[in-house]
């Protein structure tokens, strides 16, 4: 357990995925001026170099995020949600390029107004002291709270908050096979306390039964408690295993990922069919890139 470094994989396609929904749905729910709370409940160490050490062992931001940047001033507009994931990424690089990287408690921060609340959860010892580390040097008080819980264990009770209004972001590593399970009994028990909260969850397309699962669960529990849902996935390669001209045998990297939304915002599909497209076609890593987006409820 607690292998997972997001370090490792800041920026990558399903950070650009992720965090494009994050922010369509931050800046929906931030129209109204009653205060929002917004839970993270697996933080990450919240901002990541790009050219360090972490990010450079496997270089995934090259086929993210810096894909985005690298794209020449000629080529065609980028759909709005899209465009606005890149205007906030270029937030945190003044300089030009993409060498920091904000993750999900910075970019929510970078969104969020003063009488807004951001509860973040990190049980990585390592993560969580960076995390406590670069939070600090926002001066942000009593704005936001970084707790060294499980997330899956006691995120729920921020929830409902005063306000009554809430996006839970929950975005585990799914290093052990429990995890998915574990979102699934959580979304479960926080529906039940706060049934109109926004719940977006991040998970891995993988071969793996349970990544399969998942959202099929997510489904049925948003539709059996009557409340609106929203699957948005991302492939950008396929998932077989490759065999060099050696014989040897690799497996393919992260080949796919899905967010599943629960009361989302009702522009967010919208936006997504026009974002996914672009997104699909300039993050490809091979022919079978795709995207899909669909809704109920
Ligand atoms: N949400 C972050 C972002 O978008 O920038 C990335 C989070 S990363 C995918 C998942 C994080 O969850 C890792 O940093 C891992 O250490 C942490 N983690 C794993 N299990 C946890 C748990 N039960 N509670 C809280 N954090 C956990």
């Amino acid at each position: 357990m607690f292998s997972y470094r997001h370090a490792f994989h800041a920026g990558n396609h399903a950070d650009v995925l992720k965090h494009t929904v994050l922010i369509a749905t931050l800046d929906y729910l931030l129209e109204k001026d009653a205060a929002l709370t917004v839970v993270d409940t697996h933080a990450g160490a919240g901002l990541y170099r790009l050219d360090g050490d972490y990010a450079g062992t496997s270089g995934e931001a090259v086929d993210g995020v810096q894909r985005l940047f690298a794209r020449p001033d000629a080529a065609a507009p980028l759909a709005d949600a899209l465009a606005r994931y890149v205007d906030v990424v270029r937030d945190f690089n003044p300089k030009g390029g993409a060498r920091i990287y904000p993750g999900s408690p910075f970019i929510t921060h970078h969104l969020l107004r003063d009488h807004d609340k951001l509860k973040l959860f990190e049980l990585h010892p390592t993560d969580a002291r960076s995390l406590d580390a670069n939070i600090a040097q926002l001066d942000a008080g009593r704005q936001i709270a970084v707790l060294r819980e499980d997330g899956f264990g006691s995120a729920t009770k921020f929830l409902p908050p005063p306000s009554r209004r809430a996006l839970v972001l929950c975005d585990p590593s799914y290093e052990i096979k429990s995890d998915y399970t574990r979102v699934l009994d959580f979304v479960t028990g926080a529906l039940k306390r706060f049934a109109t909260g926004t719940y977006a969850i991040w998970y891995p397309i993988i071969p793996r039964p349970e990544a399969h699962d998942l959202p099929r669960r997510l489904k049925t529990l948003a539709t059996k408690a009557g409340k609106p849902w929203l699957h948005a996935t991302l492939t950008v390669k396929s998932s077989k295993i490759v065999t060099d001209s050696s014989g040897a045998k690799h497996r393919p990297g992260l080949p796919a990922s899905g967010m599943f939304l629960i009361n989302p915002p009702f522009t967010l599909k919208a936006q997504l069919q026009a974002a996914l497209p672009q997104m699909a076609e300039l993050l490809a890593q091979d022919r079978n890139a795709a995207f899909s987006v669909d809704s109920g409820g």
